[in-house]
Parts: structure tokens; C-alpha cells; sequence
């Protein structure tokens, strides 16, 4: 039971496919108490349902582009658990226009949006809970994706969404480093889930990386919880400001595919 008596606030289970709920499943399976939120009504009942699959969370409605939700969020929290040790930001928005054809055609408002959910809140949500994870050697995660560091067909906004997202892991880690909190993110290869399918060609995506990831497999759900248990666990008490590839080694490639046809 590496985190008996620890308490967690996960963001982003919108379905049993979702990134945060692998994550959820393998920290609650660990002794961890939870908190989950989520958006809409209509994905509260989802979440009530699988929250059954563990040990009784609390559940939270909280859009993260919403000021006041994120203020009753960290006070709901507050007066719940008195104090928080780790949170999972597993939230990501663009508009699908925004994922196909070129990035040139970004709009104002199509930028600002995914800047806003899949970047900004991961700052908003830290200073919020931060007062609560003091001296309790806190961990924060995110979910990021090699779209941020290199140009993926059609992920276009939200690359530079990732780039954002991952240069606020190093100063928050910066930033919070001294209270003795930890800031990562996971950079996940592609999974099929509800965010993932509004990507032109993921389909494509995913046997190209079958074919070509060293590993020569596609990331598996599990593989996400397990590295979020590691990283917000102690065993990981000497890693912050990191990026970690759980991609089976997709990241260390330059060029792939030169000795089949196409
Ligand atoms: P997912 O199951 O669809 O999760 C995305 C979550 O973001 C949903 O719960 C969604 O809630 C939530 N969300 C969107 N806008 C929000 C807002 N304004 N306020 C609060 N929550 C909001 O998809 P996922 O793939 O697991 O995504 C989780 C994270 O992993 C994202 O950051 C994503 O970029 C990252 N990631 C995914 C992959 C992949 O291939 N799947 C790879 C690398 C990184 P609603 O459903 O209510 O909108």
C-alpha cells in the first residue's frame, strides 16, 4: 500500500477509456483517497458509476476554465480532507476544426480555448491547492503528448497547447520545488479514448506507432497508471521539472517506415 493515508484529487475521468481513470484505478488500488471531478452533469453520472470501483470518492463538479468552480473545488477539498497530497490534471479541449488541416488557420478564439483547458488550468489548479499539499511532499501530474515538442499531423493547436503545458511543468516545478512539491508530466503515446478520437487519423497513428515504437506495441492504459502511482508516490521523491516518454520508446526516433512500402 505505497499511499495509505494519502490523499489525491484527479481530473479529467470522463469514461472507463479516459487516461485519468487507469490513473485513478492504480493510486486508489494503492490505499489512496480521491476526489474526481468532472465538467458536465452528464458526465457525473458516468463517473458516479465507476467511482464504485473504488473506495468511495468524493465527487466534484468543476469546469477548469471557470474561476469560481476552481475556488469551491480547492475549499470542497479543503474542509473534505483538511489537506492534499497529490493531484492527477489529465484535462485537455480543442475545437476538432482545430485538429485537421493547418495550423495556420488557428483562430483567435480556437487558441485561446485550448490554451486556456489544456495549459492555463494546470497553473490555475496549482495555485489553488498548493495552500493544502504544504509539507506533505505534494506531487503534481499532467498528461502531455510529443505533439508539444515536435509536429504531429493535425494536432496542430494543441501541440502548442503541450509546448505551453510542459514549460509550466518546469516553472511551477521551480516555483513549488522549495514547499517541497513535485511537478511532472507523462508523455503519453496515443490511446483511443474520448479526447484522442476528435484527432484526424488516429487510427493511422496508432499502427504506425504498433509498427515502429521500439517496444513495438501500442501504450496501454495501464502503462499510464502505473507511471502516475510511481510519480506521485515516493519512490519518485528525487524527480520534478521531468517530462517522462510512455510511448515504448516512440520519442527517441528521428525517421521510421523507410523499408516498407508507402
Ligand atoms: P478523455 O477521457 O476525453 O479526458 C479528457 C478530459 O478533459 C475529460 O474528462 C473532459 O471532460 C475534460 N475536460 C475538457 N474540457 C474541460 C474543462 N473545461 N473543464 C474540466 N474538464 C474538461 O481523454 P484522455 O485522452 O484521457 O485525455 C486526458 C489527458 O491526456 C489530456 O490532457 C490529453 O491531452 C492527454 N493525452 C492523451 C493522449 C491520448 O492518446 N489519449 C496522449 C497523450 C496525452 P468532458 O468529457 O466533460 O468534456
Amino acid at each position: 500500500m505505497l499511499l495509505k493515508g494519502r490523499t489525491g484529487l484527479i481530473l479529467g475521468v470522463a469514461n472507463r477509456r479516459s487516461l485519468a481513470w487507469a490513473a485513478a484505478k492504480a493510486v486508489a488500488g494503492e490505499g489512496a483517497r480521491l476526489a474526481l471531478t468532472c465538467r458536465s452533469e452528464r458526465i457525473e453520472e458516468n463517473v458516479r458509476e465507476l467511482a464504485h470501483e473504488i473506495d468511495h470518492p468524493l465527487i466534484l463538479r468543476c469546469d477548469v476554465t471557470q474561476d469560481a468552480d476552481l475556488d469551491r473545488m480547492a475549499e470542497t477539498l479543503r474542509r473534505s480532507f483538511g489537506a492534499l497530497d497529490f493531484v492527477i490534471h489529465a484535462v485537455a479541449f480543442a475545437d476538432r476544426d482545430d485538429l485537421t488541416g493547418r495550423f495556420l488557420d488557428t483562430t483567435r478564439a480556437g487558441y485561446h480555448l485550448a490554451q486556456d483547458v489544456s495549459a492555463y488550468s494546470l497553473t490555475a489548479v496549482a495555485r489553488r491547492v498548493a495552500p493544502l499539499m504544504v509539507g506533505r511532499d505534494g506531487s503534481i501530474v499532467t498528461l502531455t503528448y510529443l505533439g508539444g515538442e515536435r509536429v504531429v499531423q493535425n494536432y496542430n493547436v494543441m501541440g502548442v497547447a503541450k509546448a505551453a503545458l510542459d514549460m509550466s511543468v518546469r516553472y511551477l516545478a521551480a516555483d513549488l520545488g522549495p514547499e517541497q512539491i513535485r511537478v511532472n508530466a507523462i508523455s503519453a503515446g496515443p490511446v483511443r479514448t474520448l479526447a484522442a478520437s476528435g484527432i484526424r487519423g488516429l487510427s493511422r497513428l496508432l499502427s504506425f506507432h504498433r509498427a515502429h515504437a521500439p517496444l513495438r506495441r501500442n501504450t496501454a492504459l495501464e502503462d499510464i497508471g502505473n507511471t502516475a502511482l510511481f510519480l506521485v508516490s515516493h519512490l519518485s521523491r528525487g524527480v520534478t521539472g521531468e517530462v517522462i516518454h510512455v510511448d515504448n520508446g516512440f520519442h527517441v526516433l528521428g525517421l521510421a517506415g523507410l523499408d516498407t512500402e508507402s
